[in-house]
């Protein structure tokens, strides 16, 4: 035995390595043990938000946003760039250069807060109550050392659904990492799967001149969000050519060699008129992601696993099993790393006999799209299932000034609040910084504001957040610059 620790936590991605900074910031030993290998083959902190996910496709996003805008944006302020020109290294260099400034960022936060990192796989051995908790890491190379600690967090993170015909080879058929690495455009893209994570990386492909074609095996375009937002989404993003098929399932993804010897990808899917054939250079299979607990556990731990494979943990965070605690896309709940990070605080000050705080009804969620959306809450659906009395208020970017300023004037902001008591029960949005607007509605609903909250709050003139203020107006019909 090596080492003796408060908390161990297995995983540092962002719900890890969040929990290992607050257990220590509180003046627990802490441990954190990840087994994440970079592009260069050392180990990398974060997981999969800083390596192959949140953090680099936001840097693709921008580039790819900022290349796009020379043609369709900036010649509308008068703004014309003849043979403009993507330089693919710089444009995938930069990429890496956010990521290892954000992951090695991580390895001096550990430091500064005294967290001590341990490289290698982690394995909760068989525990018993009121036992110290022992966990086997094993090395890359093999070896084995066993620490323990009082509690143990498992923050061990999710990993991309394969779909078995179409399996990853990261050449020509991608997960995420694959298709944040694309060393040249495309120029036939296939997505599976129309999620957050088709749309973003199918965005960022065919801004740079990628044919993009999605297939999505759901008849509702983002199932998910709230159906007034997906509609306007999905019109932009077909104006923009991206090639959307719904209650399109695909079945079949062959590799195969062209006379001239490169590859292409062969579909093949189906929808209500049968089946169809579709070719591509490349494929992203996006068809969402599954808790990743492969040798995190051994058999006689206690801890069990729900019907989908996430580990099963009650609305604290714990187990079941006494000092092991469970978090992020690890457990049940969205996929989000901000869901992953606030259970990691949370789970930190239970341990510490602290009062921790975590509400999942009021988690913001954001696609990082053009236009965005974001939305927290219920949507207009989920509120006329449960038969919950609801009021409307919406308003349009077309009519605010700072958005036709920017000539961005798309999409609109849609509040949600009871019928009887006005209490805020969700908030909708597409359009230009959404993602940045959300917060204010995040914050009123964790208040339990109202809209009328929110619409007796004053909205600096002219912003983005005026659409949020009279969209609250809107809900009691007195929007004062659109007719209600
Ligand atoms: P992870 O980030 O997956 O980290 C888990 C870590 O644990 C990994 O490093 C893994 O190697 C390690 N590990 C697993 N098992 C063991 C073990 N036994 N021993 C040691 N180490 C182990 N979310 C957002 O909120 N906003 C976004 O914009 C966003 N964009 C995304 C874009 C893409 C392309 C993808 C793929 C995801 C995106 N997400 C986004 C989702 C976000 O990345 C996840 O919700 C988040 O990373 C989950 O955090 P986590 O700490 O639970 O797990
Ligand atoms: P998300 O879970 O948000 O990442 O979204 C994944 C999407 O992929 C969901 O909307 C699924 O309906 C979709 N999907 C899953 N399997 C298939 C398939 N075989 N063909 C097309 N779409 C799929």
């Amino acid at each position: 035995m090596s080492d003796k620790f408060d908390v161990i936590v297995i995983g540092a991605g962002p719900a890890g390595y969040v929990a290992a900074i607050r257990a220590a910031q509180l003046g627990l030993k802490t441990a954190c043990i990840d087994a994440f290998v970079g592009k260069d083959g050392k180990q990398a902190l974060g997981g999969t938000c800083l390596n192959v996910g949140c953090i680099p496709s936001k840097a693709l996003l921008d580039s790819s946003k900022q290349y796009y805008n020379l043609s369709h944006n900036l010649p509308a302020h008068g703004i014309s760039v003849e043979n403009a020109k993507m330089d693919m290294a710089t444009f995938i260099g930069r990429k890496d250069k956010i990521v290892k400034q954000f992951t090695g960022g991580i390895g001096q936060l550990f430091k500064a807060n005294k967290v001590t990192p341990f490289f290698g796989k982690g394995k909760l051995l068989g525990c018993k109550t009121g036992d110290s908790k022992n966990v086997e890491i094993t090395s890359n190379g093999g070896s084995k050392q066993t620490i323990s600690a009082t509690n143990v967090i498992l923050a061990s993170g999710s990993v991309p659904i394969e779909l078995p015909f179409a399996k990853f080879d990261n050449k020509f058929i991608l997960d995420n990492a694959g298709a944040l690495d694309i060393s040249e455009v495309p120029q036939r893209l296939g997505v599976i799967g129309a999620g957050v994570i088709g749309l973003e990386l199918g965005s960022v492909w065919n801004r740079l001149g990628s044919q993009v074609t999605i297939l999505e095996a759901l008849p509702d375009f983002l199932a998910v969000a709230d159906q007034d937002v997906a509609k306007v989404a999905k019109k932009e993003f077909e104006k923009q050519g991206l090639t959307i098929k719904l209650s399109a399932k695909l079945t079949k993804a062959e590799v195969k060699t062209t006379s001239n010897k490169s590859s292409e990808v062969a579909l093949t899917y189906e929808d209500k008129d049968g089946t169809h054939e579709l070719t591509v250079d490349k494929l992203l299979v996006a068809v969402g992601r599954r808790a990743y607990t492969e040798g995190l556990l051994a058999d006689d731990t206690g801890v069990k696993l729900d019907e989908r494979g996430r580990i099963a943990v009650d609305e604290h965070n714990h187990t079941g099993v006494d000092g092991v605690w469970a978090i992020g896309d690890a457990v049940r709940g969205p996929m989000l790393a901000h869901k992953g990070s606030e259970e990691g605080v949370a789970v930190a000050e239970w341990i510490a006999g602290k009062a921790g705080h975590i509400n999942l009804d009021t988690v913001p969620w954001v696609i990082y799209t053009e236009p965005e959306i974001a939305w927290a809450g219920k949507t207009e659906k989920e509120l006329k299932d449960a038969g919950v009395p609801y009021k409307i208020g919406t308003f349009p970017f077309a009519a605010i000034g700072r958005a036709v300023a920017m000539n961005e004037a798309i999409g609109q902001v849609k509040v949600l609040a009871h019928a009887e008591t006005d209490r805020l029960l969700g908030v909708h949005m597409v359009g230009p910084g959404v993602s940045e607007l959300i917060a204010e509605c995040v914050v009123a609903m964790e208040f339990k504001g109202s809209a009328e909250d929110l619409a007796r709050i004053v909205h600096a003139h002219p912003t983005l957040s005026e659409a949020v203020h009279e969209a609250a107006l809107s809900v009691d019909k007195r929007a004062i610059h659109k007719g209600n």
